[in-house]
């Protein structure tokens, strides 16, 4: 009774712009809180309002010191020969002018297009090409160079000044060769481009913007402090004191925002502090779960070791009261149903009375690969498996534009094995390629074969333990 009492005000207060709450009643020994989801959605006042997922169940923040860490340090820039840089200068003032730039290259210079992967021969050609690549002026930023007689080098940046700071967007080596009147010429070239560029800091209100654009009302962060202690990664001095201060700034930033996010705290488990740490989230930063990622913390499930400091860190979340979700997925090219038996058998039977999410389906992301890994978790959640009663699932990141056919159709059989009702929404963090929550959400229904009651069912759904 308390506890629904405790769920229908929770489940209200965030419902109410979906109206997805109005008086349901939660189904016996059920999976309470659905059924008011489903039962509101059956509702025709609804029918012909716009569908949004009230909860983004797996986001992230970006502190300051991990944006600092992705940009690492800069390099200092190099001082050209004066001829050499005479080049570069010529470049930057014809960046949009191939018939300036045409003097600039050799005979035979050699260009990549870094986006199609094909060489450019030829000087013409690769003035042509390069004089088009670029919307605004740009400037070259040396960070190497090396003269031997009459062939040369520079690497370096592509840089453009944005409100006043310098920021790299693009990467260059060029090769030099003396012609006839002993004049440099650019002999060969590779520009590249990052898809994916570090990411500056995201915070709280930048993730509730985002949310607000969506119409979600509540996110869970996931603290990413188990990367300062990623086998992934060199080691770090002061590792621990870095993950306590990136739990501390996420709990923080979360804090601004009560009635819209909360925290779940990051650890590696297989850490010497794994335990301290997570009670010191829950007791003294009040982070509501916690969040495990096993592939970037090294985690390797048929390892009996790790299997039981997993097990340790799963009964200590269970302990506290805490929801674990749990990035199963890991770089171990044999990563498939072995590991997830050795999860369903070995490691979520220690935590019976907390909500277990897995994150990404079981995947990583984007995309929907590692089906042998969802297999049999899904079917042990059809099968009405006890150990299954707790488990949830999101699929964060697995729905792209560019899903092949057959993926799609995969994931969306899984989704109704395993039942839409534990099938939960998130976007993950928005850079690195990622989409922001609306574009997910929309490529999620765009792309996945569900039916409409199916697609309002995940929106409504909102993790037990937000309820
Ligand atoms: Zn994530």
């Amino acid at each position: 009774m308390i506890r629904r009492a405790i769920r229908t005000t929770l489940c209200c207060t965030l419902a109410f712009a979906a109206g997805a709450c109005a008086g349901g009643s939660p189904r016996a020994g059920g999976m309470t809180g659905h059924a008011a989801a489903s039962g509101a959605a059956a509702r025709p006042a609804e029918a012909g309002q716009p569908l949004t997922p009230l909860v983004g169940h797996h986001q992230h923040l970006y502190s300051p010191a991990l944006a600092a860490r992705a940009a690492g340090t800069p390099e200092a820039p190099v001082e050209l020969p004066a001829d050499l840089a005479r080049v570069l200068r010529a470049r930057e003032a014809g960046w949009n002018d191939s018939v300036a730039l045409a003097p600039l290259y050799a005979p035979d210079a050699l260009v990549l297009d870094s986006r199609s992967g094909r060489w450019i021969r030829g000087r013409s050609a690769a003035a042509a090409f390069v004089g088009t690549q670029f919307g605004r002026p740009y400037v070259f930023t040396p960070v190497s160079a090396s003269v031997d007689g009459s062939e040369a080098h520079v690497a370096g940046h592509f840089t453009r000044t944005v409100e006043g700071q310098p920021r790299h967007f693009g990467q260059f080596v060029i090769a030099l060769r003396k012609g006839e009147a002993g004049e440099w010429r650019i002999a060969a070239e590779s520009p590249s481009f990052p898809q994916a560029p570090a990411p500056g800091p995201v915070t709280a209100d930048q993730l509730v913007a985002q949310m607000d654009e969506a119409g979600v009302r509540l996110g869970v962060v996931l603290s990413l402090a188990y990367g300062w202690g990623s086998p992934l990664r060199a080691a770090e001095e002061d590792e621990y004191a870095k993950v306590r201060a990136e739990n501390d700034w996420t709990a923080r930033e979360v804090a601004r925002f009560p009635d819209r996010l909360v925290a779940f705290c990051g650890v590696n488990p297989l850490k010497d502090y794994a335990l301290a740490e997570i009670e010191r989230c829950s007791r003294e930063l009040g982070m509501r779960g916690l969040k495990l990622h096993f592939g970037n913390s090294g985690v390797d499930v048929r390892n009996p070791e790790h299997v039981q400091k997993v097990r340790a860190v799963f009964r200590a979340a269970n302990g506290l009261g805490m929801p674990i979700l749990a990035h199963l997925w890991t770089r171990d090219p044999s990563y498939g149903r072995a590991h997830s038996e050795i999860f369903l058998e070995q490691i979520l039977p220690e935590a019976p009375d907390v909500t277990v999410q897995v994150a990404h389906m079981a995947d990583a992301g984007p995309g929907y690969t590692f089906d042998a890994a969802l297999e049999p978790l899904a079917q042990a959640v059809a099968a009405g498996d006890p150990r299954t009663r707790n488990l949830y699932f999101d699929a964060t990141t697995n729905v792209t534009l560019q899903m092949p056919v057959a993926q799609a159709e995969l994931l969306a059989r899984r989704i109704r094995e395993i039942g839409p009702e534990r099938i939960l929404f998130g976007s993950d963090g928005a850079w690195g390629g990622n989409p922001t929550i609306r574009q997910a959400w929309a490529t999620f229904r765009g792309v996945l074969p569900l039916s409409e009651a199916e697609f309002r069912t995940i929106a409504q759904n909102v993790a037990p333990y937000l309820r």
